[in-house]
This record gives structure tokens, sequence and C-alpha cells, in this order.
């Protein structure tokens, strides 16, 4: 079974979202079936498997949908980059720009170590910026990165060019 043409297969584009002239993948419809899940989660659980990563970091908020399950089939742990404000224990931050204004991040700095690689899971690499933000952060945690991995990868935005100083060999795989 091609995997990759199951996920493409479940994946929608909707148009106009979330403004005029933006075509927006919405991943709901692969979400919703079992079997594109299943497979989607088997092929990150792999990955963390194949970079020796310890923990498993997922992006606020589909990050999270996709990287929970994948980390605990992997047998490894879950750690949420989550928007500023919304970690109640001590965090670190870091704050990046978007498109429009500005963002933050946040991380509970005592979840990861020096002794982590974690792999970081989002649902789509779109200019890189939240990628970006979210190594410099968890390597100002202590940790590692053992890989970055998204579902699926907006080519024509630049994301991987853009994140090529920070990760050097590090692998980005876009399923
Ligand atoms: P970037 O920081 O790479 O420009 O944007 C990536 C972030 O925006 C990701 O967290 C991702 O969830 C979200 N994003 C941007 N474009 C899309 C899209 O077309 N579909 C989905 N599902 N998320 C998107």
């Amino acid at each position: 079974p091609d995997v990759r043409e199951l996920l493409s297969s479940r994946i929608r584009d909707v148009q106009d979202y979330p403004k005029p002239g933006v075509v927006f993948k919405d991943i709901t419809p692969l979400l919703a079936d079992p079997v594109a899940f299943s497979a989607l989660t088997d092929a990150l659980a792999g990955l963390v498997d194949r970079h020796g990563a310890t923990k498993v970091v997922g992006l606020e908020a589909r990050g999270f949908i996709l990287a929970a399950p994948a980390a605990v089939r992997a047998g490894v742990g879950f750690v949420p980059v989550r928007k500023a404000g919304k970690l109640p224990g001590a965090t670190l931050g870091q704050a990046y720009d978007l498109e429009y204004g500005n963002a933050e991040i946040e991380v509970h700095a005592e979840d990861l170590g020096e002794a982590d690689r974690v792999l970081i899971i989002d649902d789509v690499l779109a200019t890189g910026g939240t990628v970006d933000a979210s190594v410099q952060l968890l390597r100002r945690a202590g940790a590692r990165i053992a890989g970055v991995a998204v579902l699926l990868e907006l080519g024509f935005l630049g994301g991987r060019a853009r994140l090529e100083p920070a990760l050097g060999r590090t692998p980005l795989d876009s399923l």
C-alpha cells in the first residue's frame, strides 16, 4: 500500500481560508479515517525510532494531534510546545515574527534535559517560522534535535531552505 498516496488523498484543499487567495490544507478528513490516521501514526513512530529520539515534541495545536499517538506508539514521552500563557509551570519562551505581527511559544523547561533528543512534529511546514522558533527554544531548554517531521510541506513557501542554517544535517521529513 502506498502510504503517501493514502495520506494525500485524505487532505482537503479549502479555498480562501483563512483569508481570500489562500488555499488551506485541511487535515481533518485524514484524522477522521482510522486507516489513514493509523498509517500516519506508524510512519511518525518509525521516524522516532530511525532518528533515535527520546521524546516527541508536538507544536500547538494540530501538531499535538499527530505527535501524541506517535509518542505512545514509539514508547517515548510527549512534550507540548504551546502558545505563550498556556503552560502553568516554569517556562522558557521564544518570540518570533509572523507575516503580520509576532508570536511567542513556550515549553516547560523541566520536561526536557541534556540527555534528550527530540523529534519535533507539526502538521504543515509553511514558511518554517514556527519550526525555526521551536528549534531555538528546545535547544535553549537543553535538548538536541533528532529531527523534524511534518505531514506535509508547502514547498513554494521555502520553509526547508529557511530551516537549513538551523538544522544542517538534522533530518527534516515530510510524509
Ligand atoms: P509556518 O510557521 O511554517 O509559516 O506555518 C506553519 C504553521 O501554520 C503550522 O503550525 C501549521 O499548523 C499552520 N499552517 C499554515 N498553513 C497551513 C495549512 O494550509 N494547513 C494547515 N493545516 N496548517 C497550516
